[in-house]
């Protein structure tokens, strides 16, 4: 697609991310989007290296800290298509904070997290969403905690778009970013994404052995309580949108926030884009 950059990744073969950010690049693409008018923030990790494969406006950011800058972004230059990628470990342990307070918000962006429950980039240690009893170089017994469940945080928040998808189902993966991008407000989708090299727990078979997906039984996705079960359930791992609130109204549009931002200083170039390209 048009938001292939000519750079070849260094991703382990068989890495989900790489059905992860194909996935991305179609819904931005199918969704009528163009590179001149997306903008990308990553983080840190195997994940935070999408900004590089990826052709658009990009910043590769701090740890955990990708989703303030992509809110900034959209903030000042509403008319950008942005993305916020980004990893477990960089999402859920130090930018656990961020992400709470981003849905919260609900402004109008994508948040795609490549969850394959390790810290893949430093080699192996457990993450915020590693299962319990994973025994990693950091967890020799095994982890004695149980993981972080983002979705049921998301849900806790005030999320007004959840969604779980799995980097190898391409066309259901594609699809649910798409919703995501379109959904009025802050569009969350998790993707369990394996790291074949250092988690041999949640491997492809694993996921493929426990996925359902939500489009194949009686799920409604603007039912708060039928996305509680399913992000609850501790047997299956549902995909799909868990929850969509239709009546979402983005952080912009809410009553008391127009007018209430700061202005753009004098000086600055004439048109947020411009400013990004300078930047750029
Ligand atoms: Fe992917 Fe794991 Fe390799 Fe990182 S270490 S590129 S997450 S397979």
């Amino acid at each position: 697609t048009d938001f292939k950059s000519d750079k070849q990744p260094t991703w382990c073969p068989g890495c989900g991310d790489f059905g992860t950010m194909n996935g991305m690049m179609k819904a931005l693409a199918e969704t009528g989007n163009h590179p001149d008018e997306t903008f990308l923030v990553a983080g840190i990790g195997c994940s935070g290296k999408i900004g590089t494969y990826m052709h658009s406006y990009a910043l590769h950011g701090v740890h955990g800290r990708a989703l303030p800058v992509g809110t900034g972004v959209k903030l000042a230059n509403p008319d950008l298509e942005v993305m916020v990628a980004g990893g477990d470990g960089d999402g859920y342990s130090i930018g656990v904070g961020h992400f709470i307070h981003a849905v919260r918000r609900n402004v109008d962006m994508t948040y795609v997290v490549m969850d394959n429950r390790i810290y893949g980039l430093t080699k192996g240690q457990a993450s915020p969403t590693s299962q319990e009893g994973f025994e990693t170089s950091t967890s020799p017994e095994g982890t004695n905690v149980p993981p972080v469940n983002p979705k049921a945080l998301a849900l806790s928040a005030g999320g007004t778009f959840i969604a779980q998808s799995f980097s190898s189902d391409s066309q259901r993966h594609t699809e649910l970013v798409k919703r995501a991008i379109e959904h009025d407000g802050f569009g969350f989708v998790n993707v369990y994404s394996p790291c074949v090299t250092f988690n041999d727990v949640d491997t492809y078979d694993y996921f493929r052995d426990s996925i359902v997906d939500v489009e194949d039984i009686d799920h409604d996705p603007g039912s708060f309580d039928q996305a509680k079960d399913r992000i609850l359930d501790s047997e299956k791992e549902h995909i799909g949108i868990l929850y969509q609130d239709e009546d979402s109204v983005p952080y912009v549009e809410r009553e008391g926030i127009e007018g209430s931002m700061a202005e753009i200083p004098d000086g600055a170039p004439d048109g947020a884009t411009d400013l990004v390209r300078e930047f750029y």
